[in-house]
C-alpha cells in the first residue's frame, strides 16, 4: 500500500514538472514518462561570453521553418546608404534602417553568399524567410553609415568592391576599413578593378580584370575571394568562361529575379534596392520569388 501511494507521488510530481517545462518540451512527444525529475539542471548550450570572429551576428534560430530544397532566394542590391537629391543609388540611412527594422521584425534571416553557395549546391538547409543583403561599388558610407546600423541588428552582408578605388579614391573605403568589417563578419568580395564594362573587354583583359581583383583583396584580407558582382550586371560568355576560369564559383549579375541555381551560379540574379521605391515595393521584392523586377 505504501509503495503504491509513493508510485502516485512521484507520478503527480512528474506530471506537474512536465507541465512547467511545457515550452522546453518537444509538442509532438505527449508520452509522460514516470521517472522522477532530474535533479541536475540539463546543460545549455555553450553560449560563449566573447564571441570570435562572425558569432557576434547571432546564428539561425533552430526553431525557424527551413526552406525546401531548390527553391529561389532574394538577393538584394544596395548601393550608397547616403541622400543625393534624384540619385537611385543613394539610400538615406534612416530609409535603410527602416528596411532592416522590417526584416527583423518579420523574421527575416541575413545569410551569407557561402550560406548561399551550400544552399544552392548542396541542398545546406538555410532558414524559409532567409535574404541576402549585397552591397556594390564599396562606398564608404557602406562604413561609416550602414556598418553601425548592420551592426545593430546583427545582420550578414556581402560588399562587392572596385579593387582600384582602395586606399586612392577618398569615397571609397579604404583597406583598414574592410578589415575591420571582414573581421565583424561582413564577406568582401569582388566587383572587378575598374568596374570595367566586361562586355566590351577581350577575353584577355577579362582574365585581367576578374583576375587581379581576386588577388589583390586575397592580399588585403588574407583570405579566399570566391564571389563577384558583374559591374553594370553585365557578362557575355566569354566573361563567363573567365570568371569561371579564374576561381570564382558564384557570380551575380542585376536582372532583377531572386536567385536560383537553374540560371547558371555564374549567372545568378539580383533584386535591385533603389531610394525611389517606397516601403510597399521594398515588401514586394522580397516576399514575390515569381517576379522579374525592373529598376
Ligand atoms: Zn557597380
Amino acid at each position: 500500500m505504501k509503495k503504491n501511494f509513493s508510485l502516485l507521488f512521484l507520478l503527480i510530481i512528474s506530471i506537474s514538472l512536465l507541465g512547467c517545462s511545457k515550452t522546453t518540451t518537444d509538442p509532438i512527444n505527449k508520452t509522460i514518462k514516470v521517472t522522477p525529475p532530474p535533479v541536475v539542471e540539463p546543460i545549455k548550450p555553450v553560449e560563449l561570453a566573447e564571441p570570435v570572429g562572425t558569432a557576434s551576428i547571432p546564428a539561425f534560430d533552430k526553431t525557424a521553418v527551413m526552406k525546401a530544397s531548390g527553391k529561389s532566394v532574394p538577393v538584394l542590391m544596395y548601393h550608397s546608404i547616403a541622400y543625393e537629391k534624384d540619385n537611385d543609388i543613394r539610400l538615406p540611412v534612416e530609409r535603410f534602417e527602416e528596411h532592416m527594422k522590417y526584416l527583423k521584425d518579420n523574421g527575416y534571416y541575413p545569410i551569407t553568399l557561402t550560406d548561399l553557395y551550400e544552399y544552392l549546391m548542396k541542398d545546406t538547409p538555410i532558414p524559409e524567410k532567409s535574404i541576402v543583403l549585397t552591397f556594390d561599388d564599396g562606398y564608404e558610407d557602406n562604413y561609416t553609415a550602414m556598418f553601425p546600423v548592420l551592426k545593430k541588428y546583427g545582420f550578414k552582408a556581402t560588399i562587392f568592391v572596385i579593387t582600384s578605388n582602395i586606399d586612392k579614391d577618398p569615397k571609397s573605403m579604404t583597406s583598414q576599413q574592410l578589415l575591420e568589417m571582414e573581421k565583424f563578419g561582413v564577406d568582401i568580395e569582388s566587383h572587378t578593378v575598374n568596374h570595367e564594362h566586361l562586355k566590351e573587354l577581350s577575353k584577355d583583359k577579362q582574365l585581367e580584370t576578374l583576375g587581379q581583383s581576386k588577388k589583390d583583396l586575397e592580399k588585403i584580407l588574407n583570405k579566399q575571394i570566391n564571389f563577384l558582382a558583374y559591374p553594370y550586371g553585365e557578362y557575355n560568355k566569354s566573361a563567363l568562361e573567365a570568371a569561371k576560369e579564374v576561381g570564382y564559383t558564384m557570380a551575380f549579375s542585376t536582372d532583377g529575379r531572386w536567385s536560383s541555381k537553374k540560371n547558371g551560379m555564374l549567372s545568378l540574379d539580383r533584386v535591385y534596392i533603389g531610394s525611389s521605391h517606397n516601403m510597399k515595393v521594398f515588401i514586394e521584392r522580397i516576399t514575390n520569388p515569381n517576379y522579374k523586377f525592373v529598376n
